[in-house]
């Protein structure tokens, strides 16, 4: 089975957990080492084979140095993104240093894996699909807009965690400065709720079974919103939440259940 665990996912840190059979691996380890720690107990993993990052913003990367360092995991980047990030994770044996090109596919014990480029204000940003067991699980989080390449990609992936970062009201009435609206709602910056719900439209039109929301903002928006804009977006397409669709928004803190392919 593919599995697919959250162990935080939110604007103050972001990391996810994928293993099939024997294949263990991070997407991002933006928590501190310890909390990545703890949830990977808490779902009885002990060895990982790698960890792959999608971008060198430090909610992504925060625990990456620390975790590579103590249990020697390799970690897997582009190299503008390994350019980016070096100085800010510390030392990494050389051994552990993994260099990938976009949109190609490569694989890690029995999972293939591709990351695919993304439009968002970091060096070069990447979301990723996982393919076992017959079975398609991408990622998609931190992205200015949707994008051709975006959905090449996520289409016919049966579970989707894709970014619902932002109620576009709120932030608008929020406590940002203006330069920081602008970067967060530009064509580099995050996904807003109703972008993100106009999305999900497509991907459950072309075979998207489950849907879990990430990266909310803490400041500009919340859980209920995010759910609720995602899904009247979908009712009014004609899409109904049912055992046939599942729609869930990501816990920002704790860890998720465990989504079985
Ligand atoms: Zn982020
Ligand atoms: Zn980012």
């Amino acid at each position: 089975m593919l599995k697919y665990c959250s162990i935080g996912s939110g604007s103050s840190g972001n990391c996810h957990y994928i293993g099939y059979e024997n294949t263990n691996i991070l997407i991002d380890a933006g928590l501190t080492g310890k909390k990545i720690e703890d949830g990977l107990k808490n779902i009885n993993i002990n060895n990982l084979n790698g960890i792959f990052i999608t971008h060198e913003h430090s909610d992504h990367i925060k625990g990456v140095g620390i975790l590579s360092r103590k249990y020697n995991i390799p970690i897997f980047a582009n190299l503008k993104t390994w350019q980016a990030m070096k100085d800010k994770i510390g030392e990494i044996d050389k051994k552990n240093i993994m260099v990938f090109e976009n949109d190609k596919t490569y694989s890690l014990g029995k999972i293939i894996i591709r990351p695919f480029s993304i439009p968002h204000d970091s060096s070069d940003a990447v979301g990723y699909s996982f393919y076992a067991n017959n079975e398609k699980i991408s990622i998609a989080t931190d992205i200015g807009m949707i994008t051709d390449n975006i959905r090449k990609n996520l289409y016919k992936s049966k579970l989707v965690i894709i970014e619902s970062n932002y109620d576009k009201n709120m932030l608008m009435m929020g406590p940002y400065p203006y330069n920081l609206k602008k970067r967060v709602s530009s064509e580099l910056g995050h996904l807003s709720n109703e972008d993100c719900g106009n999305f999900c439209v497509e991907l459950v039109n072309n075979g998207t079974k489950n849907i879990l929301l990430a990266h909310l903002s803490k400041e500009n928006n919340f859980p209920e919103l995010a759910y609720e804009t995602t899904k009247s977006i979908l009712f009014e397409n004609d899409i109904k939440i049912d055992k046939n669709i599942n729609l869930e928004v990501l816990p920002r803190e704790q860890i998720s259940e465990i989504y079985k392919l």
